[in-house]
């Protein structure tokens, strides 16, 4: 039962205790500083990797702490989970004059405080495409062409742009999603040049394994990936800038190795309960 835990917990919540409000502002103090750290290590202009934080299992007031304490950038991987989120967060990030993911095109457009981008970093269904897009900006998740060809044409039906970001199974982990390491560039063309998507750069899930030299490979090979594809010329690669890669576990390595953008759970929010 991969939903169990939607029946009990009320991921609307929007209140929660002061103990769990400083966990959770510690969390992210602490993951933040360990990026500015593992920037500093790696030769890297400070600020130029991004904390997404990964709020699957977690409620609105959970979240609501984390952006209190910084975050400026969520992902959720599951639908259902953003329906059950969208319009408390969407409010609560106005009562703070902040914008949240694609809603900000409707109402909220400059937002006082800036926008605070809202990425789907989970398989997306056909049937759920129409569910996400009034709220996600970007979609990390997306490593076919059939894939991206239907949410360009939800997209295009809607009027809008959907950012996307090419999943790829670098590890080659038959339980992870993404498209082959070997096929990517040829991939991001065909996907760079459909109407209503922008290509915005490349996602990774690290290797499961306990071999820092194992991890860091995969994170490398990502990157010359997206510098091949960033350096064509092709159309619609120009913008082919992030590399999202990196969790808790293997977070440095991914600084190391040139990621733009580390989504990190666990180490803001703890461990989760369920999944
Ligand atoms: C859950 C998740 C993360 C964060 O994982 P942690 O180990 O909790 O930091 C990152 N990326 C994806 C795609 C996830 O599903």
């Amino acid at each position: 039962m991969m939903t169990a835990y939607m029946d009990h917990k009320n991921l609307a919540n929007e209140v929660i205790d002061e103990v769990r409000t400083k966990e959770i502002t510690d969390g992210v103090h602490r993951v933040l500083d360990d990026i500015a750290q593992a920037e500093a290590a790696a030769g890297r202009e400070s600020g130029s990797v991004k904390l997404l934080a990964a709020t699957k299992t977690r409620d609105v007031g959970e979240i609501m702490a984390a952006i209190d304490a910084g975050v400026r950038m969520i992902g959720e991987n599951r639908p259902q989970e953003i329906s059950a989120k969208a319009e408390g967060l969407i409010r609560q990030c106005a009562q703070r004059d902040f914008s949240l993911g694609a809603s900000a095109d409707a109402d909220s457009q400059a937002a006082a405080n800036g926008h605070i981008p809202f990425h789907l970093i989970g398989q997306l269904q056909s049937n759920k495409i129409g569910k996400v897009l009034p709220y996600v900006d970007t979609i990390e998740s997306v490593g076919s062409l059939e894939e991206a060809q239907k949410i360009a044409r939800r997209a295009v039906t809607r009027n809008i742009t959907v950012g996307v970001l090419m999943e790829v199974n670098e590890s080659g982990e038959v339980s992870k999603s993404g498209c082959e390491p070997d096929q990517a560039v040829d991939l991001a063309y065909q996907i760079g040049a459909i109407d209503g998507l922008q290509l915005q750069g490349l996602m990774t899930i690290g290797a499961h394994v306990d071999d820092e030299k194992t991890i860091r490979n995969g994170f490398a090979h990502l990157r010359d990936t997206r510098d091949t594809i960033l350096n064509s010329g092709e159309p619609g690669t120009s913008e082919c800038r992030e590399l999202s890669m990196g969790m808790t576990h293997d977070m440095d390595y991914a600084v190391a190795e040139g990621s733009t953008i580390v989504r990190v759970g666990t180490a803001i929010f703890g461990e989760r309960a369920f999944i």
